[in-house]
Parts: C-alpha cells; structure tokens; sequence
C-alpha cells in the first residue's frame, strides 16, 4: 500500500479523495456517483450503525422494512415534499427486456412491459410509510408508532464525492407517529441530542445543535433541527437532521385517530435520519497528512501488534508473547490483531496501520524478549514508549480513554477558535476568505437576504443555535433589526 498522500495544505479535496481510497475506505464504481463501500470501510459504518441502533431502542424504537420503491401517485400526496424532491428522483419504467431484434447481443427495454404506474425509488419514505400508518392507526391506543428503518435511499446528486454526497447512499430513517404536536415535538427534539451525543462521544466530533431556516428545511417539514459540524478545512458539515413534520403528512395520507375524548385528529408526525455522510465527517475532522486517525469507539481495530524477527524461531518466541496479549486484550473487550503475515515487512505494516488510522500499535522485536518490554506507539500524537509487559493491558485500557478524549478536545478547541462574530458584510466577507469557519452574524430573517448572501459568498445559514443568546443587532447585509445571531458558514 504506497502511502504519500496529498498534504492537506496543499489540496484538501484531492487529500480526502486520495485518503479515502488508498486508506482502503472506498471507491468509486461504475455507476455514477454511487460508491462502493470497501471492507474497512464498512466496518466503521457498522460500528456507527450498532451504538447508534443501540441508542434508538434505549429510546423506544423498533426498526422494521419499507419497500424501495414508492409508486408514484403516493410520492405525489405531500405537494412540498413532492417538489422538493423532484428533481433528484430516479423512476422505474418498464419491468422488462428484450433481446435487440437488430443485434442479438444486445437487450433493450420491451417497450410491451410498461408500468401502468410509475415507480420512484425512494429519495426519502414519508410516503410509503404514512400510507401504511393509515391501516395501523384508528385510535390513540396505536400511538405512539415509534419506528426506524435501516436502509438505501437515491437521490440523483449532480456532484458527488464519495461518503459526502453520493446519488444512492445508506442511512437510517426514523418515522414517528403521535398523539399531540407537543409530543411530536418532545421526539424531534429527543432524536436531535441522541445524534448530537453519538457523534460528540462517539465520533469524537462537537457539533452545534440549532434549528434550520425555512429555505433549508426538509420539504414537507414544519421544523428541521440539525447538527452541524466544521471540518479541518473550515467548511461546515450537516451531520444529521430531525424534522417535526406537524399534521402534513397524515392530512396528505387521511391518518385520523379517535383521541380519548371520542374527537377525531390527525396525527402528529417526526422523521430523522443520518447517512454514510458521518463517514466523511469522521474522517475530515480527525485525519492528518499521514492518513486516516480514528476515535477507538469506532476503530474495527484498536490495537495492532507487529512482530519484527529474523527466522521461524524469534517469530514463534514472540508470538507467545503476542498471542498472550492478544487473549488478555480481548479479555478486557478490546479489539487486537496480531499481524503475523510473512509477506510483508514491518516497515510496510506500520506504513498501513498508519495510513488506516489504528489507535495504537505495538512492535516486538527481539530485544523487546530479553528485557520483558514491548514498543507502544500512539496513531494521533505518533509518540512511542516503551514498556514493560505487564502493563500493557493497563496502559492500553488508559490510553483508548485518553485518545478518545483527547480527538474530541483537539477538534472543539479548532471549531471553537473558528467560530468567528462580525458585525459588517465586510468582516462577514473577509472571515470567509481568509479563515473560513463559521460566522456568527445578525440576519434579519428574510429569505431573500438569506439567498442574496450565498449569491454573494456561497456561505449559507447553517443553523439558528438552540443556544444563541438575545442581542439586539443588526442584519450584516440589509441593516434591518435582529434579535439573534445565526452562524452561517460554506458547507459540504
Ligand atoms: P434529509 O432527509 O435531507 O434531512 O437528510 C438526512 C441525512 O442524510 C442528513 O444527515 C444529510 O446530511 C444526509 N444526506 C442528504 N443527502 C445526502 C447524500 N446525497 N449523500 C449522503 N448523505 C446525504
């Protein structure tokens, strides 16, 4: 595996594309801007996916399946939500083909095998599930439906980049059914700080919680609350979003219950979700020049230990120490991989384990036999130490804590030194070029203002902070009254 990787400095975006392949993550495929996601790769998504599945039935959901494809009377029903997804909807056609009359080799769409309605494959599965809700929900005894679906959606990018923005990608949808708006509202919010807290404790990544403005909000939604993260290259991230979608799709799909006082209403909906895209995050908030850095709450592979030998002998002398290692580890529910293959150098291990982001490695070489001690050396600071073999277990155990600790704090204190406040559309314009990050700035709550400053500077309205104290100001575009700064940021 040849290392040598763009510097960062140099060019971000060929840095993280270049990353992501030769870090063994994924790569492209023959089908347009879908990827294909490596082994490697794939571990990490599950790891996310388990703590994360955890998460939702310590809050009471259950996951279960929808069909992927939505015909397309029901795509329709929700007019916002319809359009808002038009544009980057795949459709099925025909379900059939044929051989080509003029060339045999060839198969063409059977123009006799039409659908007599069109197919969308699911952008998004509000539709198909209110429309089953209806035929599970008569009175308030059904409610709340609390239930979250594992899944693949398309939505058909123009520009993609791998795990970022990719036409069909892998993420989990939550679609919650409830009795009054409050409660609805209790979820949205609940499902915005399981995701904050998974990606804070265990991505490792501080995320700002805030609401969305209205021309960035989920089509169909009410309300969009989101978490928003900075990458090194001080471009923001959406992480993840949770909507209150009030009575919009339940009126759009006629989901009435009997309420306790015999009253008719329309129930009240929530949907949230997060995607391969916390791969992308991941790796642009922790990576260096080297290669992949990964938090051990989501390492496939904390520990590695790399024997250097000369012969059958000294290899089989260490690996008595290593294979007791490896037991001890695992013991204390730590994963470790003892490297024994013989086909490849130590040097040309380490070079991997480096560019693939392995918190800690261990090396034992012959002198390490003699004197009982191993070599400890950590992937994000790169410091080495030696030490004794019965510490080992212990150091190891204190150093996963403190590694993981000590990403999150290295990334809070770059995206808290990058949250700039300006008060002028001249400072708003010089942050933006020269430092990036996000700005917090007074808007005065126009769309229009909104649209004209990312016509301006390409930065949007990340989010509105839950935490965003009252000040009087004013818009840094238009002059008009404010009463609280947004952060605003160009964004992936
Ligand atoms: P949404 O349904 O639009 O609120 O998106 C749900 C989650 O999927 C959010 O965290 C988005 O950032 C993420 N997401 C949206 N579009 C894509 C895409 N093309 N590729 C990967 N993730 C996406």
């Amino acid at each position: 595996m040849s290392k040598n990787l763009t510097k960062r400095s140099e060019d971000y975006s060929k840095w993280y594309n270049e990353l992501v392949v030769k870090a063994d993550l994924a790569e492209n495929s023959a089908v347009r801007g879908c990827m294909v996601i490596k082994p490697y790769g794939y571990a990490i998504w599950e790891k996310m996916q388990a703590e994360l599945d955890k998460k939702f039935k310590e809050t009471g959901h259950q996951n279960a399946y929808f069909p992927l494809f939505v015909p397309k009377s029901l795509f329709e029903a929700e007019e916002k939500n319809a359009e808002g997804f038009a544009k980057e909807c795949a459709v099925v056609t025909h379900y059939r083909l044929k051989t080509d009359p003029d060339d045999a080799s060839k198969l063409i769409v059977d123009p006799n095998a039409k659908l007599e309605e069109e197919l969308i494959v699911r952008p998004t599965s509000e539709a198909i599930i209110w429309n089953t809700y209806k035929g599970w929900i008569q009175s308030y005894r059904d409610l709340p439906i609390l239930v979250n679906q594992w899944a693949n959606v398309v939505r058909w990018e123009m520009r993609t980049r791998l795990f970022l923005r990719t036409a069909e990608f892998l993420w989990q949808e939550g679609h919650t059914a409830h009795e009054t708006r409050q409660e609805a509202i209790a979820e949205t919010e609940q499902m915005n700080n399981v995701y904050a807290d998974f990606v804070e404790n265990f991505m490792a990544i501080p995320v700002v919680k805030g609401r969305k403005t209205e021309s960035e909000r989920f089509a169909g939604a009410e309300d969009t609350y989101c978490i928003e993260a900075l990458m090194q290259d001080g471009k923001a991230l959406q992480a993840g979003t949770s909507h209150f979608l009030g009575q919009n799709f339940a009126k759009a799909f006629d989901v009435k219950f009997t309420s306790k006082e015999g009253k008719q209403d329309y129930v009240w909906a929530t949907s949230w979700g997060v995607s391969t895209r916390l791969m992308g995050a991941l790796i642009m908030t922790h990576s260096d020049d080297n290669g992949l850095v990964l938090p051990p709450n989501l390492a496939p592979i904390q520990v590695v230990i790399v024997p250097i030998y000369k012969g059958e002998e000294q290899l089989n002398q260490i690996s008595e120490v290593a294979d007791q290692l490896v037991e001890d580890l695992r013991a204390k529910g730590i994963s470790v991989k003892f490297d024994n293959r013989d086909t490849h150098r130590p040097g040309a291990k380490f070079a991997q384990y480096e560019l693939q982001g392995v918190p800690l490695r261990i090396a034992i070489g012959p002198k390490d036999l003699e004197k009982g001690t191993v070599e400890l050396a950590r992937r994000d600071t790169l410091s080495k130490q030696f030490i004794q073999k019965d510490d080992v277990v212990n150091t190891i155990e204190t150093l996963l804590v403190e590694i993981q600790e000590s990403l999150h704090l290295k990334a809070t204190q770059y995206r808290d030194s990058h949250i700039t406040e300006v008060n002028s559309f001249e400072e708003f314009k010089e942050v933006l070029e020269n430092k990036g990050g996000f700005i917090s700035a007074h808007w005065d709550g126009a769309a229009e203002t909104e649209q004209k400053i990312k016509e301006l500077t390409k930065a949007t309205i990340r989010c509105i902070p839950f935490d965003a104290k009252e000040e009087n100001g004013v818009c840094v575009y238009s002059g008009n009254p404010s009463k609280v700064r947004v952060l605003f940021a160009k964004a992936y």
